[in-house]
């Protein structure tokens, strides 16, 4: 029932968990608008996920052809492989385009409004949208709920001048519009770790700035060590851990390289300065808030800059009392900063809104970095395990497999890598799954969903899996978990 305003509900940012927000209100039957300020789809369709995978499949051909021992194994020579930079990016910006026109057109299809322009709240249930410079554009409305997914931008250290072309953000190298010859990455997370697949394979020099004292910080320390031997090593990626970069000075291309200076995070001593042709920013993301003036709905972002939310996606004031009918998904919350948790949030926010209470188990959300080998999880890291086994007086059970073990990987000759779970041996409950391998992404899925459904890993056991396939990979993971209770206590 619409009542007195012009929406039920009105999303603001058309990234992907504005769309799956939007889309599920209106399946709901609500009268639904979003609002976009700059492009449909957000960051992940037009600067993260798609372009970045894009990217990456150009990236895993070239390696695959460059690496004739591997080819010849399999009976197959390659003479001269060459590769066209403008066309991997073309490919990675028309590829952008054409996702940009499905969601457009699934929004529209069911009757989804899109109001082009920047929203900010007006106070109660007002809100305006304009863009700059268009006086043909924009309006305000009123809605019965908002649901803010303005997501997030490159979050830049101080210190650092981003000149888009020396030193620069994921924004601006995926468009690739030059291959330096030697880049070095400021952070080891996944988008660092992806463009080094991408640079790497490519032919430039990569070197690694991380601020902790290992490469891979957020990953499973295990997982961290193999990717180090499967796809650092070998591509003779150097690591500098345990620094800060403090001072960067950017360069002209092919005449002045860029200077980064290192300090280290412990003493703050000055310990090095590095000179490379390029640098990119990847120390994380931060999120943009920025002009929805969220004052006039009594909202104050964290010291982050992040809204606080409830488990049901609603908005917290500085009391921590819910803000009634503002719902916020997304990067913009901090939750879980990848695609389809955003749009999972979405989801739960609009269920929440239709009045059937609903939170998103967060725990198991996967998560994946497509390098060559891919790496994903879901749930906890082993470190992580063993700290809430200690503090809460429970064993921590252990499983491991290789890909060495699968006869699909073999036939494959792409062998390298494993598979790791963590259980609780008292419940057999699974805390936390791991793979690092070929299509580790795609592998995951059925350890995220047992975490989903809540199944234990006895349960698990006896799932059948086509032979030969990589999913037997999760079947030999399950089968190895020590499942008698008794013997466990
Ligand atoms: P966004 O996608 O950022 O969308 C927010 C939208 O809101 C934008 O379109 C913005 O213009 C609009 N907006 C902002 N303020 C306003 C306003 N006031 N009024 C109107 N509109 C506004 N995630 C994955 O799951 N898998 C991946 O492989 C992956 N790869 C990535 C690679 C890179 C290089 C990067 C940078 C990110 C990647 N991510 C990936 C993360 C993913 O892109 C984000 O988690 C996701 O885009 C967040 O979605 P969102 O809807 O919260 O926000």
């Amino acid at each position: 029932a619409l009542g007195k305003h012009d929406y039920d509900v009105v999303v603001i940012g058309c990234g992907v968990g504005g769309h799956g927000a939007a889309l599920h209100a209106v399946e709901q039957g609500l009268k639904t608008a979003v609002v976009e300020g700059h492009d449909i789809g957000g960051t992940c369709v037009n600067r993260g996920c798609v372009p970045s995978k894009a990217l990456l499949a150009a990236a895993g051909r070239v390696r695959e052809l460059k690496n004739e021992m591997h080819l010849k194994s399999l009976g197959i020579s390659v003479e001269g492989v060459a590769y066209d930079r403008q066309a991997i990016a073309d490919h990675a910006s028309n590829l952008a385009g054409t996702i940009q026109g499905n969601l457009q057109r699934s929004l529209e299809g069911l009757g989804v409004d899109i109001l082009r322009g920047s929203a900010r709240f007006m106070g109660g249930n007002r809100m305006r949208y304009a863009l700059p410079g268009r006086v043909d554009v924009g309006g305000e409305i009123t809605a019965r709920d908002f649901i803010i997914a303005t997501g997030s931008v490159p979050f830049v250290p101080p210190g650092i001048p981003i000149d888009g072309k020396t030193v620069f953000t994921s924004d601006h190298a995926l468009k690739l519009e030059w291959l330096p010859d030697w880049v070095a990455i400021i952070g080891s997370g996944y988008i660092g770790l992806e463009f080094a697949d991408v640079y790497t394979a490519l032919g430039s020099e990569v070197t690694f700035v991380e601020a902790m004292d290992k490469i891979m910080p957020g990953f499973d320390g295990e997982i961290a060590k193999v990717a180090k031997r499967l796809l650092i090593d070998p591509r003779s990626i150097d690591s500098h851990t345990g620094v800060l970069a403090t001072k960067v000075t950017p360069g002209v291309p092919g005449v002045k390289p860029v200077e980064i200076e290192l300090t280290d995070f412990h003493t703050k001593e000055k310990v090095d300065t590095l000179e490379v042709d390029a640098c990119l920013v990847a120390t994380g993301r931060a999120p943009y808030t920025q002009g929805l003036n969220l004052g006039a709905v009594n909202v104050e972002t964290d010291r982050r800059g992040f809204i606080p939310v409830s488990p049901k996606m609603e908005v917290l004031d500085r009391e921590g009392s819910v803000v009634p009918h503002v719902y916020c998904i997304g990067d913009a919350n901090g939750k879980f900063m990848l695609a389809h948790a955003a749009s999972a949030q979405g989801i739960s926010a609009v269920e929440n809104i239709c009045g059937r209470p609903h939170q998103l188990n967060h725990l198991s959300v996967p998560a994946a970095c497509f390098t060559h080998p891919e790496i994903s999880f879901v749930g906890m890291t082993q470190e992580a395990a063993e700290e809430k086994a200690k503090a809460e007086g429970f064993k921590v059970g252990l499983a491991k497999t290789s890909f060495k073990a699968n006869s699909k990987a073999l036939a494959e000759k792409e062998a390298d890598g494993m598979a790791k779970i963590i259980y609780r041996m008292d419940t057999l409950e699974i805390l936390g799954v791991h793979i690092i391998g070929l299509h580790a992404a795609d592998l995951i899925h059925e350890a995220s969903n047992a975490l989903a459904m809540g199944n234990t890993v006895d349960q698990l056991k006896f799932n059948v899996h086509t032979h030969p396939t990589l999913s037997e990979v999760l079947d030999e993971l399950f089968k190895q978990c020590k499942t008698d209770v008794k013997a466990n206590a």
